[in-house]
């Protein structure tokens, strides 16, 4: 997988606004936010898209799911949030690392644009 600008903040050889990290994960504002908390999951393996993600990944999506649900609730906002993956260009995937967005403190709409 080519290095993406998420993989330069990983090794934080560019700066981001990060909220959260362990040793596989990491979470950060959102440069262009959506919504009042725009933050982004991603996992520290480079995996680009989330059909890469296989069997032996179980447990490293598990932990994304379960870190953005803290990370959540931990804004302040209540616990009203989306989380949203985009996988692939046609669904809006611009970075080619995967992540999770988490929006929260305002109203959504369904379906998404
Ligand atoms: P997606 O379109 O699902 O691939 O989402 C990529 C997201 O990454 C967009 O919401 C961008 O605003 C965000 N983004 C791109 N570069 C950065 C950066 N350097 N720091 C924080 N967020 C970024």
């Amino acid at each position: 997988m080519a290095d993406t600008i998420f993989a330069k903040i990983i090794s934080k050889e560019i700066p981001a606004d990060i909220v959260y990290e362990d040793d596989e994960c990491l979470a950060f504002r959102d440069v262009n936010p959506q919504a009042p908390v725009h933050i982004l999951v991603i996992p520290k393996k480079p995996l680009a898209r989330l059909v890469e993600a296989g069997d032996d990944d179980q447990a490293l999506l598990g932990h994304l799911l379960l870190t953005a649900n803290k990370v959540a609730l931990e804004q302040g906002v209540g616990d009203a949030f989306r989380l949203v993956v985009n996988n692939g260009a046609d669904a809006g995937q611009s970075v080619f690392h995967l992540h999770l967005h988490i929006l929260a403190g305002r109203s959504f709409t369904w379906p998404p644009g």
